[in-house]
């Protein structure tokens, strides 16, 4: 099965989906990951232009994905608006190149600007797949708990390890294992199990007869 993550930002996908990620690599699904920015704004001074390319690259390792299928866009850092069309354009490609089944982007009620740009072009062009927004607490005041992907252990080691491997954005509040395991115990509760990551269902499609 192959999956397509949408990362506005370099780390978003790690974030939002990180363990469910693993666990779509652990059952050998093919997940290709497209971050839209390299974030050089986002760089703190001092350090390399490119840093959070490379971190990329070595998070989306560890959850598995080869880098063959990790790409990485050069829209501006709140400024996707200025690229809707091409945005738009750049998706319709990619669902020509990757045909995926599932596509994880963030939340229809994402605050921050670029995040909700992907996920409204995003729905527009993946029209006949499943498609679930990821939660990123931080930008979500409204989250309809809709699908909850219930993970072990490993996947949520993974997630936290994916999203270490960003050094350069420790100092943010959830770059934290606490914070991590925190937020999938607490939604593994919601289901009567030890840990999930959960989602909004923006589509869901199912294709039972296509294999
Ligand atoms: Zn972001």
């Amino acid at each position: 099965m192959k999956i397509l993550v949408l990362a506005p930002h370099t780390d978003d996908g790690e974030y939002g989906c990180g363990g469910s990620l693993y666990r779509h690599i652990r059952n050998e699904d093919e997940v290709h990951y497209v971050a839209f920015s390299k974030c050089e704004e986002s760089v703190l001074e001092g350090l390399p232009k490119d840093i959070l390319v490379s971190e990329m690259y070595e998070a989306t390792g560890r959850l598995g994905i080869r880098r063959e299928n990790v790409r990485v866009l050069g829209y501006p850092v709140r400024r996707f608006d200025e690229h809707r069309q091409d945005i738009l354009e750049e998706l319709v490609m990619l669902r020509r190149e990757i045909s995926p089944r599932i596509v994880y982007t963030p939340s229809l009620h994402d605050t921050h600007q670029d995040h909700k740009l992907i996920a409204e072009e995003a729905r527009r062009a993946f029209k006949n797949v499943t498609i679930y927004g990821y939660e990123m607490p931080w930008n979500n005041f409204t989250f309809n708990n809709q699908y909850f992907n219930v993970l072990d252990e490993e996947c949520i080691e993974a997630k936290l390890q994916a999203v270490l491997s960003y050094k350069s954005q420790r100092q943010r509040l959830y770059a934290d294992r606490e914070f991590i395991y925190g937020q999938a115990k607490y939604h593994g509760v919601q289901t009567g199990r030890k840990y999930a990551e959960v989602f909004e269902v923006v589509r869901q499609v199912s294709d039972e007869f296509s294999e």
